[in-house]
């Protein structure tokens, strides 16, 4: 099922996020947990993938069990910065014979390797052109991309950031998924602003159930996102207990979702982190508000 056609629905849904494993030996455990988070029958379940794409068989491999056991509608994501227009063609081929037809086009951080590279030799510089070529392909896919409700980190600011997210848009994306973000505010905010800017699109709020300590330094680092004190005070507080802090992790989530539901906002999707006990736990706390599918 295309999740376009999910949306169109106009109900609230919740979906789910794993990620695959870097190397083989632990591929059955990734797909065990993904397979317990498919069990809870989410609205739909999204498979990343592994930044320069050496794990790009596993992205694939877990999307379409988890498509045929389960029957939860996947999104598989695919990079696109640093590979060249052959292997994009390639695992556009791949997802298209797997029978994929989500797919989340991005471009993926800027390997290190490649930060002092002439940029015009690249095949691919942006998501959009990732999405012009999946346009063009043979495969009819539901396209998604990603957002940023404070900023994407390498934009001047967020006027150009929104001004290439309707490029985006134009080029055929679908929908749009956000970065992680702490502060319902910024995150209406930034609506406000994609709306004025044209962007009709459905935006799917993306929510990151903190559970640990460790994992909050690791989540600023990767999304830049604002901790707001109301959230400090919690780490500060529950961090030495593991079990408090998931607790609390997932009591500020589930605030944050239902805060977001009760204001209008349809699409909710919980970065589960290969986690089925957090991805149940959510789901349990809003069962009333969207009931548990049977
Ligand atoms: P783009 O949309 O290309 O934007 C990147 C930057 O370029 C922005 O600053 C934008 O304003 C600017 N820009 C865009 N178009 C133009 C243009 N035409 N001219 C000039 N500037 C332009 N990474 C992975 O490796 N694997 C994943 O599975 C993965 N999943 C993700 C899922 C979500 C929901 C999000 C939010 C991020 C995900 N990422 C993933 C991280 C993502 O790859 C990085 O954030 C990356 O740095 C940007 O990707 P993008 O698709 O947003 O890029």
């Amino acid at each position: 099922m295309k999740i376009s056609e999910l949306f169109a629905k106009k109900v609230p849904t919740l979906s789910f996020e794993v990620f695959p494993p870097k190397t083989s030996d632990t591929y059955e455990s990734v797909k065990t947990a993904a397979e317990h988070i498919a069990a809870l029958k989410p609205d739909f379940m999204s498979v990343t993938y592994g930044a320069g794409g050496g794990t790009s068989r596993y992205t694939l491999n877990i999307a379409s069990d988890i498509e045929t056991r389960y029957g939860v509608p996947t999104l598989a994501h695919l990079t696109c910065v640093s590979s060249s227009r052959n292997t994009v063609r390639d695992r556009i081929k791949n997802m298209i014979d797997r029978g994929i037809k989500n797919v989340m086009a991005l471009r993926g951080d800027i390997p290190e390797s490649m930060a002092n590279d002439d940029r015009t030799n690249w095949h691919y510089n942006h998501a959009v052109d990732l999405i012009r070529e999946l346009k063009e392909s043979d495969g009819d896919f539901c396209i998604g991309g990603a957002c940023y409700p404070e900023v994407h980190p390498e934009s001047v600011n967020q006027k150009e950031d929104i001004k290439h997210l309707k490029e985006k848009i134009d080029a055929g994306c679908e929908f749009l998924t956000t970065q992680m973000f702490f502060e319902n505010n910024l995150f209406y905010n930034f609506m406000y602003k994609i709306r004025e800017a044209g962007i009709t699109v459905p935006i799917v709020a993306g929510i990151m159930p903190i559970t640990n300590a460790k994992q909050v330094e690791r989540a600023i680092k990767l999304s830049g996102s604002h901790m707001p004190q109301r959230f400090k005070a919690l780490v500060d507080h529950f961090g030495t207990n593991p079990a408090a802090m998931k607790q609390a992790g997932i009591a500020y989530s589930t605030d944050q979702i239902i805060d977001l539901l009760a204001n209008g906002i349809n699409a909710v999707h919980v970065y589960s982190m290969n986690k089925p006990d957090v991805a149940a736990a959510i789901q349990n706390n809003i069962s009333e508000i969207i009931p548990k599918k049977k």
